[in-house]
């Protein structure tokens, strides 16, 4: 019977992942796999970003990265720098121009020669000084002991200070003429990698301070106040800036000059501070720009920024997730190695650990036969499974520190989604036992990651004043009942009689919130209206998902295995999800055995499966006869 094929579906499923944990060599624990010395070599799963990093690294292109938070754009973009000749860096010093002192000099010399000439002019101040103080005293003296002899004491003493005064102010000061070292690359092991994701106009382009003495002897001199920019820092090196179009207009238009001149002056960025007056000479900034963003980013991106890049450098997308292959399982181990190294503080990881990491990395890629390849999250999980085992004292991570990791590294909407479900389940908001006129467990992701139960509520009504219907939804879910009541309403003609556009459709979201993504409700809507025309009732213990057509087919939806969970751990017992979706079902052993997953491609199905009573074959039966809809519905017994 159907039941029976469901029940065979689903130990289908948990075997062939319990089957596939095998990673196809054996280690003892992580300590046993090596890690590659270059960051490049450390990136998994985005063989195409690799390929064009190295490419540009050689022909010094720019990049444009584009894909999901956490998937490695800025660890490509370190590696770059790692792949740039380092022979190439450059020093830069900012010298006072004694013809303007607001437009000091700039030179370039080689790297680790500038704090050379530094130290060197400090030196020659230093000795300069010495030898003035020196001569001054000779001088003073000498004029004390004049005035002894040919006048009095006391205005030999006076006239001598007077002149230290003097002196002192007209002489020039040689540590004022000591050049600043703007950009010092200074024994740097490879080219520099700045990131200037966030960075305000005065972190990005340069700043020049403001001087509080503006005079009198006690201010700073101009060229000294020169701040040098990320781009300038990124000389010859990798400027990364991700979430690139939250950059300021101007800022952009700035760096796109900086891109195209290779070189930037600095000036004050506060219209009214002293540092607004100094403005040097062109400071060269040669770098590689790496930007990244999602989708949208790139589209709200300064035009001539992003055709700027795309004529002279590459747009690479990155990768959500890969496939479950034995090699790619074997590169999240090297990853697991990674994370364990970099972090530096927790224990390796045995098999067992390692395979429980590759079962959360299938469950999260939320695809069939995939991993994921969001890794920083994963990473996240890494370290704390680490660190539980590190507090206990463990040599090595097992399996049971990742599993008690993953109920502790619940992200925050999980969190809120878990208590939110406390709450629901103290009030009964929603029903678990027997079965409702008009009332449906619909499910619901909350931030991505975390499903919930999302009652649905609907009573129907014959129109107040005879002339069209309404649609009264409550909620922020407004819109999508509106859709969701119109696309039905055809399946609802044909399967009920009942013209809709004659009645009040009153659907209630029973304590939504934000944050509710709530495309995949109209299935669930759909039978609570079709539940309270009819007046039959519908089974508590049934949660279910799914986008519903016009024809009265069940569209596939996101999140299923989240939604499933989250049905299993509020107690219910089935759950319809689309048959499409089918293959997406990666639920976690602890709730396989507690839930019955049900797939259907039609709402005649979700009647068959939701709807309790002697007159629910009724309705499935005007449903078979009156529909032209081509439904494949098993017989019912
Ligand atoms: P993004 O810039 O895309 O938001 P990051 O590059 O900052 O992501 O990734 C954060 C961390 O996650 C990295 O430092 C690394 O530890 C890990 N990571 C992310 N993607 C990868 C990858 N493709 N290969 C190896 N490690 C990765």
């Amino acid at each position: 019977t159907h039941e029976s094929t469901q029940v065979m579906a689903e130990s289908e499923l948990s075997e062939e992942i319990d089957e596939d944990m095998d990673i196809g060599f054996q280690f003892e624990n992580t300590s046993n796999i090596e890690v590659p010395k270059l960051l490049i070599d450390q990136v998994l799963g985005q063989e195409h970003a690799v390929e064009v990093v190295r490419k540009a690294a050689s022909q010094r292109r720019h990049i444009m990265m584009i894909g999901t938070p956490g998937t490695g754009k800025s660890l490509l973009a370190k590696a770059m720098a790692e792949l740039l000749p380092k022979e190439e860096l450059k020093d830069i010093l900012v010298y006072p121009n004694l013809e303007d002192l607001n437009n000091p000099k700039i030179r370039e010399v080689p790297a680790g020669k500038g704090r050379e000439i530094v130290m060197a002019h400090k030196m020659e101040a230093r000795k300069k000084a010495q030898a003035r103080n020196m001569l001054m005293m000779l001088f003073v003296v000498g004029i004390i002991i004049y005035s002894y002899f040919v006048a009095q004491l006391l205005w030999g003493i006076i006239a001598g200070i007077m002149i230290l005064m003097l002196t002192r102010q007209f002489l020039p000061k040689e540590e004022m003429m000591i050049p600043k070292l703007a950009v010092s690359n200074y024994d740097k092991e490879h080219a520099p990698y700045v990131d200037a994701t966030g960075a305000h106009a005065g972190a990005l382009l340069g700043d020049v301070r403001h001087d509080p003495f503006q005079s009198g002897g006690l201010e700073t001199p101009a060229h000294d106040r020169v701040e040098a920019g990320d781009i300038h820092k990124a000389h010859k090196g990798v400027l990364f800036i991700d979430e690139i179009n939250t950059l300021r207009l101007e800022s952009q238009q700035s760096l796109l000059t900086a891109l195209q001149e290779k070189e930037y002056p600095i000036t004050g960025q506060s219209e009214r501070s002293s540092g607004a007056l100094v403005k040097t000479e062109p400071v060269p900034c040669d770098f590689i720009m790496v930007s990244a963003g999602n989708l949208d980013a790139v589209q709200k991106m300064h035009p001539a920024l992003r055709s700027r890049i795309k004529g002279y450098g590459y747009e690479v997308y990155m990768r959500d997730s890969m496939a479950d292959s034995p090699e790619n399982r074997k590169k999240l181990v090297r990853f697991v190695a990674q994370e364990v190294v970099r972090d530096g503080h927790i224990p390796h990881f045995d098999e067992g650990a390692v395979e429980e990491v590759i079962r959360e990395a299938r469950r999260r890629a939320g695809r069939k036969g995939h991993l994921t390849l969001k890794l920083r999250d994963l990473g996240g999980l890494v370290r704390v499974a680490g660190d539980i085992a590190h507090s206990e004292g463990a040599p090595i991570t097992t399996a049971e520190h990742v599993l008690s990791a993953k109920r502790i590294a619940r992200s925050i909407e999980q969190q809120l989604a878990d208590s939110y479900l406390e709450q629901r389940k103290e009030y009964e908001s929603f029903l678990r036992k027997g079965s409702a006129v008009g009332r449906v467990n619909g499910l619901a992701v909350m931030g991505g990651d975390s499903g919930i139960v999302l009652p649905i509520v609907s009573e129907v009504t014959p129109a107040l004043s005879g002339a069209e219907g309404r649609i009264i939804a409550t909620g922020k879910l407004k819109a999508i009942a509106k859709e969701a009541v119109q696309n039905v309403s055809a399946v609802i003609k044909n399967m009920t009689g009942t013209d809709i556009s004659r009645h009040d459709v009153h659907i209630q979201f029973v304590g939504t919130y934000e944050g509710v993504e709530g495309d995949s409700a109209s299935v669930s809507i759909a039978t609570a209206v079709i539940s309270a025309i009819e007046r039959i009732p519908v089974d508590q213990t049934v949660a279910m998902t799914g986008s519903l057509s016009v024809r009265g087919d069940v569209l596939p939806v996101g999140g299923v295995t989240y939604k499933i969970e989250a049905a299993a751990q509020a107690g219910l017992k089935k759950v319809i999800i689309p048959k499409a979706n089918e293959a997406d079902v990666l639920v976690e052993k602890a709730y396989r055995e507690k839930i019955q997953i049900i797939p259907v491609s039609s709402i005649a199905e979700v009647m068959e499966h939701s709807l309790v009573g002697p007159r629910k074959n009724t309705i499935i039966e005007k449903l078979k006869n009156i529909t032209k809809l081509s439904f494949d519905i098993p017989e019912v017994t």
